[in-house]
């Protein structure tokens, strides 16, 4: 009987050298150069690759790719594991070489570019030579791709891209953008004549796209197949970062409990108060659960596929949205003024909860999704009663057991006495 919880003893390995990593060589690292990866200093850019080189020499760089699109194909399970590692570490997606929304954007140059496109985007990508960002969202549209109207209009050996875009996250830093358009995915190189990035917001940008200009091998993929490649983003992606909201609950946990056993109230220490055991107990309890559901997702789409797996992909990623909400509102009221300020990452990480109810889709939607689907799968009853109305059930079991009671006379006997007792107490 195939029923497992164990991790391979030999991928637990790998695990803990990542483990070790992260705590021993990339922790420090954000604490004395924040954003190292993106430095221009060469001192720190040479620094920053002798670490990379370590996950490279591990086989873990660029680990989201499947086999066939160049990555060491993991599957998801394993990469699910990883990312519970890793999604401790601000900074440690990008020392492995697995940082949004690069990662997605490569999974769509790897699955769709031409043998020229990977040359040109996906290499430099992968060698973090180069940064991308996504274009999809558009200030009237939200989380509605219907509603979406930016447009490339083909113009002799090129094409003409117009249109408005909101929330593009890192916009401003990027080499590339990956502009989703009603007639297909196009890479636009930011610094293209017509592409205007306004003032504010600052990290998440607002940009322009006016008689922006491209050649006609920068369509990615087929003509009006964005939503497809859009899609393609977004499956795996969801697994990892669920993996990565993990670690983040499971931070905020371990801040609790050392919390509980360090203070002292009103006689003893916080964690023998009632009301105290009740944030730890439920916390406990709701990571376990998201971290189940999350690994049995992973493992249904290495042992099938995304797609069939889209319910549960769609389930985890607004449930992980309430359980970091719930654990790391817990977390942060038992540390009480403390974490209430930007000393720790507790406050940081409440703040940011509502956000990973938005991104990549809102909640409402991944929920609408979800129920339709669960729907498909049941029938209305007949009649006026549900299946489990008790009358229609005894009734149809009498009928179903009529020949067992005219075979048996005591049997009958022993039922119609059953039924009468029945009939007294109801
Ligand atoms: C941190 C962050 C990073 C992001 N990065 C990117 C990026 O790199 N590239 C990019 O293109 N976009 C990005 N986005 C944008 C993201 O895709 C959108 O925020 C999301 O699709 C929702 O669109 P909206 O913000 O316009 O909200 P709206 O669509 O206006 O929704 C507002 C509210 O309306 C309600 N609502 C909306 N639709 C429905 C519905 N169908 N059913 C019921 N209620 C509904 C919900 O309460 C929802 O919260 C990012 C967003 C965030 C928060």
């Amino acid at each position: 009987m195939a029923w497992d919880f164990s991790t391979d003893p030999e991928f637990q390995e790998k695990l803990d050298w990542v483990a070790w990593f992260c705590k021993e060589e990339v922790e420090p690292l954000e604490y004395v150069f924040p954003y190292a990866v993106r430095s221009p200093d060469p001192k720190v850019k040479a620094y920053v690759r002798s670490l990379q080189q370590q996950v490279k020499d591990q086989g873990l760089w660029a680990l989201f790719l499947d086999e066939e699109l160049g990555g060491p194909g993991l599957g998801q399970l394993k990469l699910g594991l990883l990312n519970e590692i890793i999604g401790r570490y601000p900074s440690a997606p990008q020392m492995f070489g697995a940082a949004a929304p690069d990662t997605g954007n490569m999974e769509m140059l790897a699955a769709y570019g031409t043998d020229e496109q990977k040359k040109r985007w996906l290499e430099p990508l992968l060698n973090q030579e180069m940064f991308s960002a996504y274009s999809m969202t558009e200030p009237q549209g939200g989380s509605d791709p219907n509603l979406f109207t930016t447009h490339a209009n083909r113009d002799g050996d090129e094409w003409v891209i117009n249109g408005e875009k909101w929330f593009t996250s890192a916009g401003r830093v990027a080499d590339i953008l990956f502009v989703m358009c009603t007639n297909g995915m196009f890479v636009v190189p930011r610094e293209t004549l017509g592409v205007e990035i306004m003032p504010e917001p600052r990290n998440h940008n607002h940009i322009k796209y006016t008689d922006v200009r491209v050649p006609l091998d920068h369509l990615l993929g087929p003509e009006d197949g964005a939503k497809v490649l859009a899609q393609r983003r977004l499956g795996g992606g969801r697994i990892h970062h669920a993996m990565r909201t993990i670690a983040q609950c499971t931070l905020a946990f371990d801040m609790m409990c050392e919390r509980a056993l360090s203070r002292e109230s009103h006689g003893k220490i916080i964690g023998e108060h009632q009301m105290v055991q009740e944030k730890i107990a439920d916390s406990y309890a709701s990571i376990k659960m998201l971290r189940l559901f999350v690994l049995e997702t992973a493992w249904k789409i290495d042992n099938t596929s995304t797609a069939e797996a889209r319910t549960d992909i769609a389930a985890v990623k607004y449930t992980m949205a309430k359980v970091l909400r719930e654990v790391s509102f817990n977390a942060l009221h038992i540390l009480g003024s403390l974490g209430t300020t930007d000393l720790t990452p507790l406050q940081a990480m409440y703040a940011g909860a509502p956000t990973m109810g938005i991104a990549d889709g809102v909640d409402e939607v991944h929920k609408a999704t979800v129920a339709r689907r669960v729907l498909k799968e049941y029938r209305p009853h007949e009649g006026n009663w549900p299946t489990e109305y008790y009358p229609a059930k005894r009734e149809a079991a009498w009928v179903k057991m009529q020949p067992k009671l005219d075979a048996d006379p005591e049997l009958r006997a022993s039922a119609e006495a059953y039924q009468k007792y029945l009939a007294r107490r109801r």
